[in-house]
C-alpha cells in the first residue's frame, strides 16, 4: 500500500507504509492518506464476524500495510500486542450492553485507561520493528491534552532505539492523568510542561517539525494523532463493536464517540468507507464545540487558545482538530488542489465555509457521509453520569457521559447505538464525585499514584525554547 499526502501534487507515487510510520506530518504540510482504500467483501465481512481481536487486527492492518511488514512478522507483533494481560480481557474491547440496543463499547481497559492504549501499545511494537530493522534510532516529539501522553509513554517505556519528549499542558490535566505521566522513571521518557493549552502544545511541535534540519538532525517523530497507524488500529474495534452487537452483515448500527482531534471517529469514518454497515456517526464535543458547529453549519472556524475553555471532560478540550483535513480530503473527492485551498483560507481568515457556492459538492460529501453532531456542557455531563448511574448501575467518565449525551439525543431504537467508553471515571474523580457523591472505582494497581515522585521540566510556550531542552537531553544523555 502507498501512502499519498492530502496536501500532494496528483498522481504522486506516495509512500511505503514503513517511512509514513515514522514521519508526522508530511513536508507539504498535509497529512498521510493511503493512495486508495481497500473495499472489505461481504464474504470476508462474514468471516471477520467470527475471529478473535488479534486475528482481525491482522486481517485489517494487512489490508493497509500490504508488502511491507510479512505477514507472520506483523502477526507476531499484533500477538504480543493484544493480550489478556495488557488489556484485561481476551476480548480486548468488550462490549457491554446497558439495555437492549443500547451498548457500551470498552476500548479503555489498557494500561492508561484511555482508549489510546489501543493504538498505541500496537504503534511501540511497530515502531520497535522497524527501527530494529532498518539500524535507525527516533526521538518522538508529540503534544497532548492528557491521555495520549500517558498512553505514549507508557507504549514506549523503556523501548530501545525510542525516547518520548511529551509535551503537555501544564495544570490542566487531571491530577490522576498528570501523575500517570509524570510519575514515570524510565530514562526514555522526557516530560515538557508547557505553559498553555495542548493547542500551544499542538502549535509547538508543528513549528519544530516545520524546521527540516532540526527535526532530521534529531531524528523526530511522531505519535500524536495525525499518525496514520493509530487510525488504522483504532479501526479494529469498530468491527469488534459492529459484530458483537449484531446478529448478521445485513443490520446497520449508529457509533457514537466523544471527539477531540477528530482521531477516533476518522477510523469509524474509514471503516464505513471500506465496507462496514455503520449508518450514522455520532459526534459529541464539550464546549469546545467546534466541530459540532461545522457538521450543523458547514462553517469551520477553529478557535484561539484564549477560546478553548478548560472543560471538566478535558481530552476533548481542543479547537483545531488535526485529522479533520483527512476527512475533508475524502470529501473533496481526494483533490488536493481543494484542501490546498480551504486550508489557505483557513490560515489567512481563520476558518472556512462550505456552504459557500463552489464548495456545494463537498458539502453534499459532508452531508452523505453519515456524521451527525452534538454538544455536551458541564451539566449534562453530571447530569448523564447520574443517568447511568441510576438507570444501569454504571459509573462512566465524563468524555464517554458526552458522547451518551448525544448519541442518546440521536437514539433510533430500530439501530443498535453503540457508545463508546473513552476512558475510565477513575482518571477524572473530581467531576465522579460532584456527580456521585463518591470517588469512582479505582484498581488497586492504581493506589496511591498521586503520591509518586513527579519528574518533569516546565517550559514556556515558545518553540525555540523546546528546542533547546530537547537538544540539551540529547547531547547530554545521547540516543538509548
Ligand atoms: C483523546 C480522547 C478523546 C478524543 O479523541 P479524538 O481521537 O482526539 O477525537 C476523547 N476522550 C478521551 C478520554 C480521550 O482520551
Amino acid at each position: 500500500m502507498r501512502y499519498i499526502s492530502t496536501r500532494g501534487k496528483q498522481g504522486a507515487e506516495g509512500k511505503s507504509f514503513c517511512s509514513i510510520l515514522l514521519e508526522g506530518l508530511s513536508d507539504d504540510g498535509g497529512l498521510f492518506v493511503p493512495a486508495h482504500y481497500p473495499k472489505i467483501t461481504q464474504e470476508e465481512l462474514d468471516e471477520w464476524r467470527f475471529l478473535d481481536y488479534p486475528a482481525l487486527c491482522l486481517e485489517i492492518a494487512t489490508r493497509f500495510i500490504g508488502n511491507d511488514i510479512k505477514r507472520d512478522e506483523l502477526k507476531i507483533l499484533i500477538d504480543r500486542t493484544y493480550s489478556e494481560r495488557l488489556f484485561g480481557s481476551r476480548d480486548i474491547t468488550p462490549l457491554h450492553q446497558m439495555e437492549p440496543g443500547f451498548f457500551l463499547l470498552r476500548v479503555a481497559n489498557g494500561p492508561t485507561l484511555a482508549f489510546k492504549d489501543i493504538a498505541m501499545q500496537l504503534l511501540g511494537n511497530l515502531f520497535e520493528f522497524v527501527l530494529e530493522h532498518e539500524s535507525r534510532t527516533m526521538n518522538i516529539l508529540g503534544a497532548t491534552s492528557g491521555d495520549t501522553g500517558s498512553s505514549a509513554e507508557y507504549a514506549m517505556r523503556g523501548k530501545q532505539r525510542i525516547n518520548v519528549f511529551m509535551l503537555s499542558p501544564y495544570r490542566r490535566m487531571s491530577p490522576f492523568q498528570q501523575a500517570q505521566m509524570y510519575s514515570l522513571a524510565e530514562s526514555n521518557i522526557y516530560n515538557l510542561a508547557i505553559q498553555g493549552t495542548f493547542d500551544s502544545c499542538q502549535d509547538i511541535v508543528k513549528a519544530i517539525n516545520k524546521d527540516h534540519h532540526f527535526k532530521t538532525q534529531y531524528h523526530l517523530g511522531a505519535v500524536n494523532s495525525i499518525n496514520w497507524a493509530r487510525i488504522m488500529a483504532q479501526m479494529v474495534y469498530y468491527f469488534k463493536g459492529y459484530f458483537a452487537a449484531t446478529q448478521n452483515n445485513h443490520e446497520m448500527v449508529d457509533f457514537s464517540v466523544p471527539s477531540g482531534n477528530f482521531g477516533n471517529i476518522l477510523a469509524g469514518y474509514i471503516a464505513k468507507c471500506i465496507g462496514l454497515p455503520i449508518r450514522r456517526l455520532i459526534l459529541a464535543t464539550n464546549e469546545n464545540d467546534v466541530l459540532d458547529e461545522f457538521f450543523r453549519t458547514g462553517h469551520y472556524c477553529p478557535r484561539s487558545v484564549e477560546k478553548t475553555y478548560s472543560t471538566s471532560s478535558p481530552s476533548m478540550d481542543i479547537s483545531k482538530a488535526s485529522n479533520f483535513e483527512r476527512f475533508i480530503f475524502e470529501c473533496a473527492d481526494r483533490d488536493s488542489e481543494v484542501v490546498h485551498g480551504l486550508w489557505q483560507t483557513l490560515s489567512e481568515k481563520g476558518g472556512f465555509n462550505l456552504t459557500d457556492a463552489r464548495y456545494a459538492k463537498v458539502w453534499a460529501n459532508v452531508q452523505r457521509s453519515g456524521f451527525v453532531s452534538g454538544r455536551s456542557t458541564h451539566v449534562d455531563r453530571l447530569k448523564t453520569i447520574r443517568d447511568m448511574f441510576e438507570r444501569y448501575k454504571e459509573v462512566v467518565d465524563p468524555h464517554t457521559a458526552d458522547g451518551i449525551k448525544v448519541g442518546l439525543l440521536y437514539r433510533d431504537t430500530r439501530v443498535p447505538l453503540i457508545c463508546i467508553e473513552t476512558a475510565l471515571p477513575a482518571k477524572f474523580a473530581q467531576i465522579i464525585e460532584e456527580a456521585l457523591g463518591v470517588p469512582p472505582p479505582r484498581s488497586p494497581a492504581y493506589e496511591g499514584l498521586e503520591s509518586l515522585p513527579q519528574h518533569f521540566t516546565l517550559l514556556p510556550a515558545a518553540p525555540e525554547e523546546v528546542k533547546l531542552s530537547i537538544k540539551s537531553s540529547i547531547d547530554l544523555n545521547g540516543q538509548q
